[in-house]
């Protein structure tokens, strides 16, 4: 058993601390958040408490303002108490947890963990947010204990958002210090953790910065527009809409350059060393401060007279283009809903946006697994951090699976490409994925091996029981969870509620008071639920079909306070988007474990409609259900 983290010390109140800090306080974490005394302050101002907080104080109040919000609610930021490095120090050693995110030097990272060092408890834990430097030169000259203590803990940015965090040992750091925080980082802060090796730019950045650079360097060799690029490297390739440039824009070109001068600077012998290369292109774009959204103009920027675009071929802004046939056979792909049937279609194309694609991908897929050994022991971890670190929807090996292992390593043959001995091994043991069946093929052990099962993210698929749903229509299904509880969810396009659901919402609840003792409304996909179909509503109005929609409103009606009624507890675990008809269910349930990243609302108001499945009522009988009887209310 290890001691409960309660309070944690983040030093840095920037970009990165004051987005950690907030974090810790969505969890209920209470937080010491320090910076440095500013400089230059006045005699008067020396004196004054907050002036010398003034870096903290405006870490805090650049964290409650930020957009997208850092904090799940603004009074959470009452668990953040500010500071400064020399009045209040010595507050550090009540820490259970110390998160260091000050200024990316080595030397001035080195001269804080060496006072930290003189007050710390021996049970805390003191960790670097460090994005690229090692830790064997951060805690050089520290005592055994400190560095038995120390680990990188690397988040991303936004914290709240992005679901990574990279957590690395050092030589000396204990197994116990690793689970501590693995822990802490999962269950308390909702992260995904992965496991990365020291080494320069851990995963996320090492995969992604070297994938990014791949895709800048080979739009030149083909001759291609950063329109074309950002066309290819979206949707089509599994990546976000963001895909490359406009990514490159919200990152900072500063930033991208930093993290691949630091991969090109310390990777002497990698055989993509002169991928990270930047090319002078880019770094005249940073002599002319082009560095994207914060000097708001990179690759794009925005005028009177709409979007333009940098041209690295004359170093001007132009109207945004780009090759039309590349934008049209983009746009076909994407339409493709299956992730990856998606991939494939990309792959298959022997047109210019596929040949840009296999030219990518086939050097990131052969990087990912040279990788695999050096920055981190498994195929997941790579995956993983490129999902949760990227918002790619495929990482790299899931994306080779998607194209077809022995597809793509037959292409790769045939074009002469250095194949990983590794990936040899592989395909000779006959291996014809890289997942299956709830089975890895770790690429470092030349084996598959079982995948694992994370108690806290089990798809529908692991807990359900039987071979077939207790009910089922085309737009719902109930299955047995087991311990006498009726599952109900949505397999509506966009779990949207139509006529099937609201069909299947009084059938689950007859079931189950029947033969079970509760029903869990548990859906899957990106959001819990869209609502109505607002389309199909308003064919319905435009058709006149007057008495159809009231049967069906009335229907939606009778279902969610059959939810209300129902003899048997029924509770709804709302995520994502929770909106109208979605939201509406949940209030019927007598019970709602929601996540913390849900958007609920009866947005249906913004669009003139008032909502009929009982949302109305619902809502205001539980504003009111906890109310004390006898109680004056004042409703104004
Ligand atoms: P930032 O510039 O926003 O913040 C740095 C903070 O360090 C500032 O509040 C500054 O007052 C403080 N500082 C400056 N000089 C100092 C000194 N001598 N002693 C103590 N503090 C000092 O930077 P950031 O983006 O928040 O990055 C902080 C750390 O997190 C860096 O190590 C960076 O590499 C890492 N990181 C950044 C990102 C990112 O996306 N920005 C992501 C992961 C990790």
């Amino acid at each position: 058993m290890s001691e409960p983290i309660r309070r944690v010390g983040v030093i840095g109140a920037g970009v990165m601390g004051s987005g950690i800090a907030a974090h810790l306080a969505n969890a209920g974490v209470s937080v010491l958040l320090i910076d440095i005394v500013p400089p230059n302050l006045s005699d008067a101002e020396k004196k004054d408490p907050k002036a010398r907080n003034r870096f903290s104080q405006g870490g805090l109040q650049n964290a409650l303002k930020a957009k997208p919000a850092a904090f799940f609610h603004n009074s959470r930021a009452a668990l953040v108490d500010t500071g400064n490095l020399e009045d209040d120090f010595d507050k550090l050693g009540e820490c259970d947890l110390i998160i260091e995110a000050i200024i990316e030097r080595l030397d001035i990272k080195r001269s804080l963990f060496e006072r930290l060092e003189k007050v710390v408890k021996p049970t805390t834990v003191v960790a670097s947010n460090t994005s690229g430097l090692r830790i064997h030169d951060m805690v050089e000259g520290r005592s055994v204990g400190f560095k038995e203590n120390f680990l990188v803990m690397h988040f991303f940015n936004p914290v709240r958002y992005m679901k990574l965090l990279e957590l690395v040992a050092g030589p000396e750091t204990h197994v116990a210090t690793m689970d501590r925080i693995a822990k802490f980082g999962s269950e308390s802060l909702g992260k995904g953790i992965v496991i990365a090796k020291d080494t320069p730019n851990f995963v996320g950045n090492r995969i992604g910065t070297h994938a990014m650079m791949l895709g800048i360097q080979q739009m030149v060799a083909d001759k291609l527009a950063p329109e074309d690029i950002d066309a290819i490297t979206g949707p089509p390739m599994a990546h976000p809409r963001s895909a490359s440039f406009r990514t490159a824009d919200m990152v900072g070109l500063d930033t991208l350059v930093h993290v691949a001068d630091n991969c090109y600077k310390a990777l002497e012998s990698d055989p993509e060393r002169e991928v990270f290369k930047v090319p002078d292109y880019v770094r005249g774009m940073l002599e002319k401060k082009l560095l994207g959204n914060k000097t708001k103009q990179g690759f794009y920027k925005k005028t009177k007279d709409g979007i333009e675009t940098y041209d690295p071929y004359t170093g001007e802004y132009r109207a945004k283009g780009g090759n039309a046939d590349i934008k049209s056979k983009c746009k076909s792909i994407s339409s493709e809903e299956d992730t990856a049937k998606r991939v494939k279609k990309l792959f298959e194309d022997d047109g210019p946006a596929g040949q840009f694609a296999w030219k990518v991908n086939s050097r990131a897929l052969i990087y990912a697994a040279r990788m695999t050994g050096e920055i981190c022991d498994s195929i997941t971890a790579i995956d993983d951090a490129m999902r949760w670190g990227y918002n790619w929807e495929l990482g790299p090996f899931e994306t080779w699976d998607a194209m077809g292992f022995e597809a793509v390593l037959s292409r790769m043959e045939k074009d002469g490409l250095d194949i990983p001995e590794s990936v040899k091994k592989m395909k000779a043991a006959g291996a014809t994925s890289f997942y299956k069946d709830g089975q890895v093929f770790e690429l470092t052990q030349g084996k598959c091996v079982d995948q694992g099962t994370d108690e806290r993210t089990l798809p529908l698929v692991k807990v359900r029981k039987g071979a077939a749903p207790v009910l089922r229509n085309s737009g719902a299904e109930a299955w047995d969870l087991g311990d006498g509880v009726l599952g109900l969810t949505y397999t509506s396009k966009a779990n949207s509620v139509d006529p099937d659901v609201i069909a299947m919402l009084g059938e689950a609840t007859e079931r189950a008071e029947k033969d079970f003792r509760a029903l869990v409304i548990a859906n899957q996909g990106d959001h819990f639920s869209v609502g109505a179909n607002l389309f199909g509503v308003v064919m319905a109005a435009q058709s006149k079909q007057w008495d159809s929609l009231d049967k069906m409103i009335h229907g939606f009606q009778q279902a969610c306070q059959k939810l209300k009624y129902a003899k048997i507890p029924v509770v709804a675990a709302p995520y994502g988007m929770t909106v109208g008809g979605g939201l509406e269910v949940c209030l019927g349930a007598d019970a709602v474990q929601a996540y913390a990243e849900t958007y609920a609302g009866l947005v249906e108001v913004g669009v003139g409609l008032i909502p009929g499945g009982g949302g109305c009522l619902n809502l205001t009988w539980r504003a009111l259900e906890n109310i004390p009887e006898g109680a004056d209310v004042i409703i104004d």
